[in-house]
C-alpha cells in the first residue's frame, strides 16, 4: 500500500526530471554562498568553495553554518573599521 505523500513526492521528482528543478534561495550564507531549495520536490543545493552547485549534504550544512557565523563576524568587524578612522581623525 502506497501513501498519498509518497505519490506526490515521486510525481514532483518526475516533474523536475522533465522540466528541471525550480530552485529558490532558501538561505544566504555569505555573499557568494547560498542554499537553494526546489519548490517542487524540496531537493536542496548549496554553493561550495569553488562556486559550483552541489547537493546539500549534512556535512555541507555544517560547513555553511560555520561560514555564516564567520561571515557575520566579518560584517561586524568591517562596520567597526568604517567608523574607527573617523573617530581617529576627530580626536587628533
Ligand atoms: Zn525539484
Amino acid at each position: 500500500m502506497k501513501t498519498n505523500n509518497h505519490k506526490t513526492n515521486s510525481f514532483s521528482k518526475i516533474y523536475c526530471g522533465l522540466f528541471g528543478h525550480n530552485y529558490i534561495v532558501s538561505k544566504k550564507i555569505t555573499y557568494h554562498v547560498k542554499e537553494y531549495s526546489c519548490s517542487n520536490c524540496k531537493h536542496e543545493l548549496t554553493t561550495n568553495g569553488s562556486g559550483n552547485l552541489v547537493e546539500l549534504s549534512p556535512k555541507f550544512r555544517e560547513i555553511n553554518d560555520i561560514l555564516s557565523r564567520i561571515h557575520k563576524k566579518k560584517i561586524t568587524r568591517l562596520s567597526r573599521n568604517v567608523i574607527s578612522p573617523t573617530v581617529y581623525r576627530m580626536s587628533s
